[in-house]
């Protein structure tokens, strides 16, 4: 049976049939061979324009995916998909959803057809013990993840599954959870955070929308105080953010796109390095630094 015969058939059997059937994915994933560890990476998306130009963190995202092994499938936390508890997209074609508005038609033309992995999301929702993940089948790619994994993968020729982002739970909540996964990266599965780590839309100076290397004071500093904790390899103070004084309440208004920060970090062994690309400010309020470890 192929694979299209194979999901198709698992909405006409019976639950017990069900069982069976995700039995089966389960084998599916623990056939995949051990890896090499794969590295993972932290990525700041920024505006929704960086899918379809030309510019300097486009080239950074292209050549980082030149530096890494070429991953079996792709799990993307993304600051777009958060949700009051935690889901997996598990559906075999995730759609491209154009999740913004006021951006030029050739924006919304943009497809990214990569095929979804109801095996890796199955395996996901296992890992996970400390909350009951839900299988969806209705999200598909955000921005947060096509408009990045389509620099590094143009060809759309590798799986990607979202995992959502539950608003209800606190930073370290994040970084906990996915400590789970660990066992994912021995199976050449990229784990991917994209957010921004300074991320303030509402002090953005639009005349200056891209402007690089130009950030507000606190932004500044800010960035100044996440770099040194992550360079420095001491990731709690970045857990109680709130804490870390008046510019990184400024940098993070709301969690939503620090938060896929904490999933890169939490899988991070002791041993591994950290490096950062992309670390530059941008029009008063943003960064686009980005984190590779591994
Ligand atoms: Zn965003």
């Amino acid at each position: 049976m192929n694979r299209n015969a194979f999901f198709k058939s698992l909405a006409l059997i019976p639950f017990g049939g069900i069982i069976m059937k995700l039995n089966a994915l389960q084998k599916e994933v623990e056939k995949l061979p051990n890896s090499p560890l794969m590295p993972l990476l932290f990525l700041g998306h920024g505006s929704p324009m960086n899918a379809i130009e030309d510019n300097q963190f486009v080239q950074g995202f292209k050549h980082i995916a030149k530096t890494i092994p070429k991953p079996n499938a792709i799990l993307c936390i993304s600051a777009h998909w958060y949700t009051k508890g935690t889901y997996v997209t598990a559906m075999e074609h995730p759609k491209t959803i154009h999740d913004f508005g006021g951006f030029p038609k050739a924006l919304f033309d943009v497809e990214y057809p990569a095929p979804g992995s109801p095996s890796l999301a199955l395996e996901t929702k296992q890992l996970i013990k400390n909350t009951e993940v839900g299988l969806d089948q209705h999200w598909g790619l955000d921005h947060g993840a096509w408009s990045v994994i389509k620099h590094l993968y143009p060809n759309a020729d590798i799986p990607v599954v979202q995992l959502s982002i539950d608003y209800s739970q606190p930073a370290e909540y994040h970084y906990n959870l996915s400590k789970q996964l660990a066992s994912l990266r021995k199976k050449g599965i990229l784990i991917i955070g994209s957010g921004n780590i300074v991320h303030n839309l509402g002090l953005v100076d639009f005349a200056n929308i891209n402007n690089v290397d130009y950030g507000f004071d606190w932004a500044i500093e800010a960035r100044e105080k996440v770099n040194y904790q992550l360079l420095n390899g001491d990731f709690n103070p970045l857990l109680q953010y709130e804490k870390m004084g008046k510019a990184l309440q400024y940098a993070v208004p709301t969690p939503d796109h620090y938060l896929p920060l904490l999933y890169t970090l939490g899988l991070k062994n002791k041993n591994e390095s950290l490096s950062l690309f992309n670390d530059h400010l941008l029009a008063g309020s943003l960064s686009m630094t980005s984190v590779h470890i591994g």
